[in-house]
């Protein structure tokens, strides 16, 4: 038998489920097709799944979970580092179906993966570190203490520019809680995501289970009497109708939506390594990452510099088809393309002046490509600058000082993560106090770590995921207390002692008073 090609496998999951332990050929009628964001060619199709697939999916998930949260943490921790182990062997497959399914670059795709690992194997470790904590007893000689319990089934929905890492932050925490999940991914990354769920085939059957679909899926998942949670990631829009019904049905929900990050650079900063970094934070994933650098405020005294060193390093960002040499890939659909493009022709109506970019690059004749795009002396009232653009555009605004930039920062409905370039240490730890962000950055655009915890607030989001915090998201906490002796609790128990009545009436209990 010769080794699966990328090309091979998105025919062979083509149209799948995973269910049960088992990937199979899908019941629905509704099929669409995948295409390579690079070459607009068709590779593989994928089919809705029936309300049956997901109500089976839901039943197995429940039976595979009973026997699952008896599971000793050793085993567990086993299991997900086994599947750790294995989306490393598979890392390049499983990279280059990302990038011809997706559009990122190679190099990104096999990134994805490594975080996906390194999540996994983090929570395979930190879930067993502490189940639970001993409290000081309020009387004598009793034990009081919390113990964590799993959710139980835990649907993750996912959106189609992390669909792996992000897979790994909620499913490996869930699991090593003692959950069982059941992904939807985005339509645009499905066949890539029932590639890389194979990792956790060494997990009881019906842990794991992946249902293909769009938003109907979805819905079925968030409405089902037998879900326990949903960790839903994604647009503003599609949150809040999750959040909403979860919220009516008295679900939890882990929330992450969208993004509008601020990028401040100060003058003390080192300008050439700022913009670079600029660069990065705006065109990382053909800029569709929650958390890119999307409003530029930058001090007057450094705009002049920092406007021509970050328009030259847009410049040299090489975009292409996502497996040559290159930066920058597509945009990940047409609909993605068409939303962006919008958003550029109503900055240029507004009167926005572009810099560099602003269209598509001529030599690309096929595929959603656009050019990285740098905006300058962006007006506050801008749309670009008040809503995501998730695309690869810089827009950048003067400013005064470093209070105007965060107040600006903050005057915004979004508050995901933030970034400022400055050497001041003071400057650093004003920023870090004042700009509302779930993540602030100095000096060090974009960059997560597994035990920090990552999300946002305001409209950017509920809820934590990575660090000990995303642990608690998907556990219960219980708390107990154990009296060994089972002595009465006369202290406060019936009957109430005399000596203990209002002061004020000094009579037999009971008696009746004249008055
Ligand atoms: P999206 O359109 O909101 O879709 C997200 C997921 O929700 C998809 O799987 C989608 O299915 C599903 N869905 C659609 N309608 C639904 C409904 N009524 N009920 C339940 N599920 C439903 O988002 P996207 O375009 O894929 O992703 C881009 C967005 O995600 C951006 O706004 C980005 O900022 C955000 N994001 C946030 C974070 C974070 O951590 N805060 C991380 C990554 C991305 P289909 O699309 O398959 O139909």
């Amino acid at each position: 038998m010769t080794a699966p090609t990328a090309l091979s496998a998105f025919l062979e999951l083509s149209d799948s489920q995973l269910i049960d332990g088992h990937v199979v050929r899908g019941e629905g009628a509704a099929h669409s097709d995948v295409r390579d964001p690079a070459t607009t060619d068709r590779i593989g199709t994928i089919v809705d799944a029936t309300p049956a697939e997901v109500d089976r999916a839901v039943q197995s998930a429940i039976a595979a979970q009973k026997l699952w949260r008896k599971s000793n943490y050793h085993r567990r921790s086993e299991l997900l580092h086994d599947a750790a182990r294995e989306m490393k062997r598979t890392r390049p497959l499983v990279a280059e179906m990302l990038t011809r399914e997706m559009g990122k670059p190679y190099k990104e795709a096999v990134d994805e993966v490594t975080w996906s690992a390194t999540a996994t194997d983090y929570y395979a470790e930190v879930s067993r570190h502490e189940a639970g904590r001993v409290l000081g007893p309020v009387v004598d000689g009793q034990f009081n203490f919390t113990t964590k319990e799993p959710l139980g089934v835990v649907v993750i929905i996912l959106p189609f520019n992390y669909p792996l890492c992000l897979l790994c932050w909620q499913a490996a925490a869930a699991i090593a809680s003692g959950n069982a999940v059941i992904i939807k991914p985005s339509e645009l990354t499905t066949l890539t995501t029932l590639k890389f769920v194979e990792a956790f085939a060494g997990l009881p059957p019906g842990l794991v289970q992946l249902v293909a679909g769009g938003g109907r899926v979805g819905q079925q998942l968030v409405s089902h009497r037998d879900t326990h949670m949903v960790a839903f990631t994604g647009g503003i829009e599609t949150g809040r109708a999750v959040a909403q019904a979860c919220a009516g049905l008295y679900k939890r929900s882990l929330i992450e939506t969208s993004g509008n990050d601020p990028f401040i650079v100060m003058p003390s900063a080192p300008i050439d390594v700022a913009a670079r970094g600029a660069a990065f934070g705006a065109y990382l994933n053909c800029g569709q990452v929650c958390a890119a650098a999307e409003r530029f405020y930058v001090h007057e005294r450094v705009y002049d510099e920092f406007l021509l060193r970050l328009v030259g390093y847009t410049k040299q960002v090489r975009v292409g088809n996502g497996l040559d040499r290159v930066d920058m890939g597509p945009l990940a659909s047409e609909r993605e393309l068409e939303r962006y493009l919008g958003k550029l022709r109503l900055a240029k109506e507004q009167g926005v002046r572009t810099a560099v970019g602003g269209g598509r690059p001529a030599a690309l004749k096929k595929g959603w490509f656009v050019e990285p795009t740098v905006l300058q002396d962006v007006p506050p009232e801008a749309d670009i600058l008040n809503d995501e653009s998730f695309g690869p555009v810089a827009p950048v605004c003067r400013v005064a000082s470093l209070g105007e930039a965060i107040e600006r920062a903050n005057h915004s409905r979004y508050a995901l993560g933030s970034t400022i370039y400055t050497t001041d240490l003071a400057e650093a730890f004003r920023a870090v106090e004042e700009i509302e962000a779930g993540m602030v950055w100095v000096n060090a655009p974009l960059l997560d770590n597994d035990a920090g915890p990552f999300g946002g607030r305001k409209q950017s989001g509920m809820g934590r995921q990575l660090g000990a915090e995303g642990l608690d998201t998907f556990r219960h906490t219980k708390f107990n207390m154990i009296d060994p002796a089972a002595r009465p609790h006369d202290f406060w128990w019936f009957p109430y002692q005399d000596a203990e009545s209002f002061p004020g009436r000094d009579q037999a209990p009971g008696a009746r008073r004249d008055v």
